[in-house]
């Protein structure tokens, strides 16, 4: 599991909880403002950014931050 430099939230500086946010069965990816998802799941999505790790067994899985606070996820891509 890689770290952020700090585990402090960016908007409010309290300790965020550090995890990671996961899909069951699809690799998870960031996209633009108004992106498709491909017609075949395993081809990337135009423009999208593929994020963390992926098995085909387990899943898509990318470490995160959580900060209760703000109600907020930072995720290091
Ligand atoms: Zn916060």
């Amino acid at each position: 599991m890689s770290l952020l430099r700090t585990d402090k939230c960016p908007y409010c500086e309290r300790v965020m909880k550090r995890g990671s946010v996961v899909s069951t069965r699809h690799r998870l990816y960031w996209m633009p403002e108004g992106g498709k998802m491909p017609s075949f799941a395993w081809n990337t999505p135009k423009g999208g950014v593929p994020l963390g790790t992926y098995d085909i067994f387990t899943g898509g899985e990318v470490d995160a931050y959580y900060c209760e606070e703000c109600g907020k996820i930072v995720i290091e891509v």
